[in-house]
């Protein structure tokens, strides 16, 4: 049985429990980072405390721990499940407070670190690609709450997901309120188009995934030119190559997206050299 890091304290999992009137339940007010540990060092662990606590001074969270206890805690966590290729949930929550929804009835924010195994895609999704569609549900403006917030209201993004259920795929992919795609449900959403690498721009409304700079990093060194901008559905539909970019799926190739084929329905050339190129590098950081 694994054992939880919560607030200070290494725990059973039965006693790492969450008060209901804690508002990262009552409102999904928190935030959180999902890590990945690979031949036991977490990878690229500091762009991950970097954008926790950038999402939580968004939100007006003080985390009541300096960016290096955490990741002594995070540390801690490991060997304690002496794990050493792992994927690991760093959640933070306002705190326990009144019913209504002020923040400043809540207590100490809440800090609690699970660290085990990973529900990756089935190995045959990453050999032969798989299909997405495109969301009804449009991604939330960044006027209204910035995606780049990685934050514990995941709502939005559920309704998308819903959406792929619905229609027997994995995922959807979610487009602003002005219809540019900005990214998957847990995913960035990368193309491939006569040799160029595109992405969405944060500009688009995504959250600025760490899978999606390292990847943008690798092929800059392979020489893989690269553009970030606005994509239409157009775009998704006409490219060459397609795949996905999360801290638990990696890189996920994509094949088909709202029935049109991608490419010859194969995972392609770039894609299969970015997915070598990325499972090398996380061997060696
Ligand atoms: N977009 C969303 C909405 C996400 O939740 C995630 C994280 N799973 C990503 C993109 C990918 O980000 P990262 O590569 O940092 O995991």
């Amino acid at each position: 049985m694994s054992v939880i890091w919560m607030n200070g304290k290494l725990v059973a999992p039965q006693q790492a429990t969450v008060s209901i009137f804690d508002h990262g339940v009552l409102y999904g007010d928190g935030v959180f980072e999902g890590l990945r540990q690979y031949h036991g060092r977490v990878f690229r662990l500091s762009d991950h405390i970097k954008r926790l606590y950038a999402s939580a001074r968004a939100i007006r969270l003080e985390i009541p721990y300096s960016p290096e206890a955490i990741k002594t805690a995070i540390e801690e966590t490991l060997q304690a499940n002496k794990l050493v290729d792992s994927y690991i949930r760093l959640v933070v929550t306002r705190g326990g407070g009144s019913l209504d929804i002020s923040p400043a009835t809540c207590g100490t924010p809440g800090v609690f670190i699970i660290a085990g195994s990973i529900a990756m895609y089935p190995e045959d999704t990453y050999r032969q690609g798989m299909a997405i569609i495109t969301a009804s549900t449009p991604r939330i403006a960044a006027a209204a709450l910035s995606p780049r917030i990685k934050s514990l209201n995941y709502l939005n993004n559920i309704m998308a997901k819903w959406e792929a259920i619905d229609a027997g795929v994995a995922e959807a992919v979610m487009l602003n309120h002005l219809g540019f795609v900005c990214e998957c449900t847990a995913d960035n959403i990368f193309i491939v188009r006569d040799g160029q690498l595109i992405t969405p721009a944060e500009e688009s409304g995504i959250l600025l995934g760490v899978t999606r700079s390292v990847v943008l990093e690798l092929a800059a060194k392979a020489e893989i030119p690269t553009r970030q901008t606005n994509l239409t559905r157009y775009d998704l539909y006409t490219a060459d190559e397609c795949f996905l970019t999360g801290t638990g799926a990696e890189i996920v190739p994509v094949v088909d997206v709202d029935k049109r084929l991608i490419g010859d329905g194969k995972p392609g050339a770039i894609t299969r050299q970015l997915t070598q190129a990325f499972h090398d590098y996380v061997r060696t950081v």
